[in-house]
């Protein structure tokens, strides 16, 4: 199969493209070492916020957010805060907010119980019917 030549989305340069929303290699590299000059950063800054990290290094703000949310940074003792990914408190780990992730993981165990309930509830209503069935 042959590689299909796109747009890098960070450089805008075609390349040949491995897959959706990859970068060409120059990009990686480069974005590769934003990363180590962020993690080198924020150990010797540790109580950095993620603008000062961006104004610092002239990094984009969803780079350091994403190595945060990834958990690249969390070893290096950092002090700094991001927004939950639901209501935008400040927060320091992973995605949400403690309230929100509760809040999700609660209406994911209650999506689950409906859809649960909704099948037994239709196994119910078709043997009755296959029953009635049977019966006439
Ligand atoms: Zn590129
Ligand atoms: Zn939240």
């Amino acid at each position: 199969m042959a590689l299909k030549a796109t747009n890098c989305p960070g450089c805008g340069k075609l390349f040949l493209n491995p897959g959706p929303g990859k970068y060409c290699p120059n990009c990686m590299k480069k974005q590769e070492e934003q990363m180590d000059e962020i993690a080198s950063f924020v150990r010797d800054n540790p109580r950095s916020s993620v603008s000062e990290i961006c104004a610092a290094l002239s990094v984009k703000k969803a780079l350091v957010i994403a190595m945060l949310q990834s958990g690249r940074l969390e070893e290096s003792n950092i002090n700094i805060k991001y927004p939950c990914a639901s209501c935008g408190k400040m927060i320091r780990h992973g995605r949400y907010c403690k309230a929100c992730g509760k809040k999700i993981t609660g209406e994911i165990a209650a999506s689950l119980q409906r859809v649960r309930k909704n099948a037994a509830e239709q196994r119910e209503k078709k043997g009755i019917y296959s029953k009635d069935q049977w019966m006439k």
